[in-house]
């Protein structure tokens, strides 16, 4: 009896350790005003404490990146973000000086994917968008858009072979969000800064039937987009496997790791 009791202690501890369900994470940011509020070293132990396996980092500018490569190179997935700045994300697309510091970024590490960036409809046109979405070509990498579907349906006419992960699923519905991971086999959605998907815990009718529909296609994402978010992270993590315990559980376990493993794990940064 006591015998029993003791294996079964045994047995028990790592099962309960082990059923916290792994994250990678689609969004992530380390911007310049993060790097003095949230040290590298400190931000590297966040995600390790929130259980994040995998995370796709991208900076304005791209040294934040670089430094969380440093620290914890196991773990990020580095991306370039078209900024130097946060401000660029609003002036980038008629800002011919984008183009160069892309260029040597480019030259000098090695990515998985060009973005997180913003661009909406038309101006998906214009010149330095158009010459990302070329060196995206070029270097074999994938485009984390934040766009409405109508810039992503633009980038798709650049570049039809492109995979691209649509962050935030483009704030879209999830019927729309459906419509467009029907129409294109390479498009990808983060659900970084969304909530309502999973409110109370819970997993919408509207939102499931996405998710079963398409189980190899989404992500979670926290989006550290200001400092203080890079605290949420842990909670982000718990959250996620709160309403993901809502679902089927392969289907959770996709959504929470194993898409994004599948799309950008295996890709690991070049040291200099
Ligand atoms: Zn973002």
């Amino acid at each position: 009896m006591i015998l029993a009791v003791l294996l079964l202690f045994l047995l028990g501890v790592p099962a309960v350790a082990g059923a916290q369900l792994p994250i990678v994470d689609a969004h992530i940011h380390y911007s310049h005003d993060a790097w003095d509020v949230v040290p590298p070293k400190e931000a590297a132990a966040i995600l390790r404490k929130a259980g994040i396996k995998r995370a796709l980092v991208s900076s304005s500018n791209d040294e934040g990146t670089q430094k969380l490569v440093a620290e914890a190179p196991d773990i990020v997935v580095p991306e370039l973000r078209p900024y130097r700045l946060r401000g660029d994300a609003s002036t980038w697309t008629r800002d011919p000086a984008i183009v160069p510091y892309v260029e040597e970024r480019l030259r000098r590490y090695t990515y998985v994917a060009i973005g997180e960036f913003h661009l909406f409809g038309a101006d998906a046109e214009l010149p330095v968008p158009k010459r990302i979405v070329e060196l995206a070509r070029q270097y074999g990498l994938m485009l984390h858009a934040h766009s409405d579907a109508d810039a992503i349906e633009r980038l798709f006419r650049q570049y039809p072979e492109a995979k691209i992960l649509w962050a935030h699923s483009g704030f879209e519905a999830p019927e729309r969000v459906r419509d467009m991971l029907r129409k294109h086999k390479n498009l990808w959605a983060d659900l970084a800064f969304r909530s309502e998907h999973g409110a109370g815990g819970k997993v919408s009718a509207e939102w499931r039937a996405a998710f079963l529909e398409f189980p190899d296609r989404f992500m979670v994402g926290t989006d550290t987009f200001v400092p203080e978010r890079w605290h949420y992270v842990p909670e982000h993590a718990a959250w996620s496997r709160g309403w993901l315990a809502d679902l089927p559980a392969d289907v959770a376990e996709r959504i929470a790791w194993k898409n994004g493993e599948a799309l950008f794990g295996g890709a690991r940064p070049k040291t200099r």
